[in-house]
C-alpha cells in the first residue's frame, strides 16, 4: 500500500485551492488555515481520529483517558501552529460492546480537557456500530499571518524540541509508572506554542505525533532543508530508539533563527537544542551525528511502530 505521505501528496495536488480562496493553507501542515475577510485572526482547523485498538486499548485506557486523548490530539495540532483553541466538534461511534458508563466516562475526559483549555464542545454526531471510532475537529485562532508552519525553516536555523522523548513509546511497552501516564494522558503544549511564536519568533513548528525521525523528515520536506541532529533528551528509562522513533509524544519540534535566546525551560518544561537545518541533501534529509537517520516513526499505511 502507498504510504501516508504519498497518499497525502496526491490528495494535496488534487484538492487545488482556487485563487482568492479564504483557505490560505490546505493539506500538508498541522492545521488548515482559514482567513475570514477583515478579521484580525486566522482560524485553524484540524481533525483527528481516535480508533480503538489503533490509538488506544480498552484494557489499558479508562474511558475518560480515551476521551481526553481524543481531544488532546487536535489541541496539540493547534499548539503546533502557535494558536489558541476556540471550539471543537466531536463525532463518536459507540461500539455495541460499550455501555453507558463507558460513554459517560469518555465524555467526562473530553469535557475536563475542554474546560482546562477553554475549548467549547460545540457539536458533533453520535452513532453505534460493531467497532468504536471517534473524530474530533478542533478550531483555533492565531493572529492573522502569524501561524507557525512546517515550511518556514531555512538552512542554519536551530532545531529545538520540548520535553524528553521516548516516554510514550516506553509507556506503551511497559504500561507502568510515569511512562504510562505519558502515553495515556499526553499534554498539548498550547502555552509553549504561543510562546515560541510570540516571543521566540520561531520559524517553523510541528508537534511530534509520529516520532521525531519521521516528523523531522516531514518538516525538512516542507521547508526544503536537510537537518543535522544529535540524540534528543531521553525520557527516564526510554531507549535511544524510542526517543528517535516513538510516536504520540505531542512535544513540539521547532526551529529558530541562529542567535535566538531560547531559555533552558518554559514553565518547567525542558527545551533542548538538538541540531540545525542544513542545505537540502539528496536522499534522506535527516542525519544523526553525521549518519543518515531512517524515519521509522508511525505511518498507518506503510509500517508498524517500531517502538
Ligand atoms: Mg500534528
Amino acid at each position: 500500500m502507498q504510504d501516508e505521505f504519498t497518499l497525502t501528496e496526491k490528495l494535496r495536488k488534487r484538492a487545488k485551492i482556487p485563487a482568492g480562496s479564504a483557505v490560505v493553507k490546505g493539506i500538508g501542515d498541522d492545521c488548515a488555515i482559514y482567513r475570514p475577510r477583515g478579521s484580525a485572526d486566522d482560524l485553524l482547523f484540524t481533525t483527528d481520529m481516535l480508533l480503538e485498538n489503533v490509538h488506544f486499548r480498552r484494557e489499558t485506557h479508562k474511558a475518560a483517558e480515551a476521551g481526553r486523548k481524543a481531544l488532546a490530539r487536535g489541541l496539540s495540532d493547534i499548539a503546533a501552529m502557535g494558536g489558541s483553541p476556540r471550539f471543537c466538534l466531536l463525532s463518536l461511534c459507540v461500539a455495541e460492546s460499550m455501555d453507558d458508563k463507558w460513554v459517560n466516562g469518555f465524555f467526562d475526559g473530553v469535557t475536563s480537557l475542554a474546560d482546562e483549555t477553554g475549548t467549547v464542545l460545540a457539536g458533533g454526531d453520535l452513532a453505534r456500530s460493531p467497532a468504536m471510532s471517534c473524530d474530533v475537529v478542533v478550531c483555533g485562532a492565531v493572529p492573522r499571518g502569524e501561524a507557525l508552519l512546517r515550511s518556514g525553516a531555512r538552512p542554519g536555523h536551530e532545531i529545538w524540541v520540548s520535553g524528553e522523548l521516548g516516554g510514550s513509546a516506553l509507556g506503551l511497552e511497559t504500561n507502568k509508572g510515569k511512562a504510562r501516564r505519558r502515553h495515556i494522558a499526553p499534554e498539548p503544549r498550547i502555552q509553549l506554542g504561543q510562546y515560541i511564536r510570540e516571543k521566540l519568533r520561531a520559524t517553523a513548528a510541528m508537534d511530534i505525533s509520529d516520532g521525531l525521525s519521521l516528523d523531522l523528515q516531514r518538516m525538512c520536506a516542507a521547508s526544503a532543508t536537510g537537518a543535522e541532529i544529535t540524540a534528543p533528551p531521553r525520557f527516564t528509562g526510554a531507549s535511544l530508539e524510542q526517543s528517535l522513533h516513538g510516536g504520540e509524544e505531542y512535544e513540539l519540534l521547532f526551529t529558530v533563527r541562529p542567535g535566538t535566546r531560547v531559555p533552558p525551560t518554559f514553565e518547567g518544561l525542558r527545551l533542548t537544542r538538538i541540531g540545525r537545518m542544513t542545505d537540502p541533501a539528496a536522499g534522506n534529509p535527516v542525519r544523526l551525528d553525521g549518519v543518515p537517520l531512517e524515519p521509522k516513526g508511525w505511518d498507518h499505511f506503510a509500517r508498524q511502530a517500531t517502538a
